[in-house]
């Protein structure tokens, strides 16, 4: 009996072949295999009862009846072509942080996922094991175990070989968010020390595994490291930078305006991942381009400003994690369905010629070995044509900041 999950839309539970039926036309393909990827599988006589209805599953009826009208080899066919989950490792640095807790946890609940390593220093503010601990009695396939390492001292040499052995995917939100009075500079030089000693780590432990760096300022950190990558020879490609909630949250605020399900809104936000390098494209979101141009400007604001609004509402006393938690996990998904040959398109920013700059956030097309294509920018309207060369110009110093890094150092592995 093929498996049932249950539609949050509407609390009805759908076979895959009704589910996609309806959705069909409607969405992109990938964006109906996400978001059936995020339903909760149902147990058989609780499916079936779900199935007969609850009166609420009116427009997918329709659609089951179209399903069952299609011969059965047909959809047959449809179902086998579905791939089965992978069976990942991944590993969270900074784990124990507050966006680590989120992140691992996201993570430790994703199908693909077998195996999941939380590291983070003995300062961190529970031990990395506790979370494990923790995260270990979900009721998943995901095993879950902690590493540690003394402050100070060097991941290459002091992290447990295993934490990172045969991990597909690194996420790397260690580091230190900005506090009040700090530059991006000041920022800058601490955590770009703590993202090369984990990317030295990887080097050594994880060549092939994709590195997702959610540390700040990304629009620097990426380049740093991507060039110290290409230096050692190996592929800068698998260096990807986090950009994923800016998306998130300009979908979330088109949402809010119109009335309509974020769920199915997807504003692409192109550039890189700070002040005016943030720009939301919503002419080419169905439902963001219905706004009038006239609240587009405060809207484009308020995305690149909605970093403030989580640091002033926590009155000083932390920054985005949750909600950086749930994008972070929604890119790491992303990669790993793809890695397990269900391709997905997110925003990221990673190295680029889709522009006269070397790094840039675009939709990245995910696949079998990480990025499989880095799409070009699409159409802009006048509004965003201007958008854009502000962007640049922004990005392009803090571009220079992180290949100077790159020139001056070298990975020790
Ligand atoms: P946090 O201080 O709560 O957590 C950071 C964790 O990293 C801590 O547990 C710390 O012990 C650990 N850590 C530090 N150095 C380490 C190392 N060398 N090895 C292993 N672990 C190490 O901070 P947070 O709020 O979770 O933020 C983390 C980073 O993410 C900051 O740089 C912040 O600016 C950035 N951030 C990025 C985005 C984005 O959209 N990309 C959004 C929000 C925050």
């Amino acid at each position: 009996m093929a498996e049932r999950r249950v539609d949050p839309d509407d609390g009805v539970a759908y076979t895959w072949e009704e589910f996609s039926a309806f959705y069909k036309g409607k969405y992109k393909r990938n964006a109906v295999e996400e978001y059936w990827e995020e339903c909760e599988p149902v147990k058989k006589s609780k499916a079936k009862d779900k199935a007969k209805g609850t009166g609420k599953g009116e427009p997918k009826a329709k659609a089951k009846a179209k399903v069952k009208a299609e011969p059965k080899a047909k959809a047959k066919a449809k179902a086998k072509a579905r791939k089965p989950p992978g069976a990942f490792k991944v590993c969270v640095c900074g784990g124990a942080g507050g966006i680590g807790q989120p992140l691992s946890m996201f993570m430790a609940l994703d199908p693909n996922v077998k195996e999941l390593s939380v590291f983070d220093l003995d300062i961190a503010m529970v031990p990395p094991a506790g979370v494990a601990a923790d995260l270990g009695h979900l009721d998943k396939k995901s095993e879950v175990k902690g590493y540690e390492v003394k402050v100070g001292k060097p991941a290459v040499t002091e992290l447990d070989a295993e934490c990172l052995k045969g991990c597909s995917l690194v996420l790397i939100p260690a580091g230190m968010p900005r506090k009040p009075g700090m530059t991006r500079d000041d920022l800058f030089k601490v955590n770009a020390d703590i993202a090369k000693g984990l990317v030295e780590a990887c080097a050594k432990h994880c060549p092939e595994a994709i590195l997702a760096l959610i540390v700040n300022p990304v629009n620097s950190i990426v380049p740093a490291m991507a060039e110290l990558y290409k230096k050692k020879g190996l592929d800068p490609l698998k260096i990807v930078g986090v950009t994923t909630l800016d998306c998130v949250r300009a979908s979330k605020f088109v949402g809010q305006i119109t009335g309509k399900n974020p769920n199915f809104i997807n504003v692409p936000v192109i550039g890189g991942h700070a002040g005016v390098t943030i720009m939301p494209v919503f002419s080419q979101d169905k439902t963001a381009a219905s706004i009038d141009q006239d609240k587009i400007e405060a809207l484009d604001k308020r995305v690149q400003e909605a970093g403030t609004e989580v640091v002033d509402a926590k009155n000083g006393k932390g920054s985005a994690t949750l909600s950086m938690g749930y994008a972070g996990a929604r890119l790491g998904r992303s990669i790993l369905a793809g890695l397990a040959g269900r391709r997905r398109v997110e925003c990221a920013y990673v190295k680029s010629d889709i522009t006269d700059l070397p790094y840039f956030t675009s939709k990245v097309v995910f696949g079998e070995s990480g990025v499989q294509k880095v799409l070009p920018i699409g159409e802009l309207n006048k509004y965003e044509t201007a958008r854009l060369e502000e962007a640049k110009k922004a990005l392009k110093t803090e571009i220079e900041t992180g290949l100077k890094f790159a020139e001056a150092n070298e990975l020790n592995c």
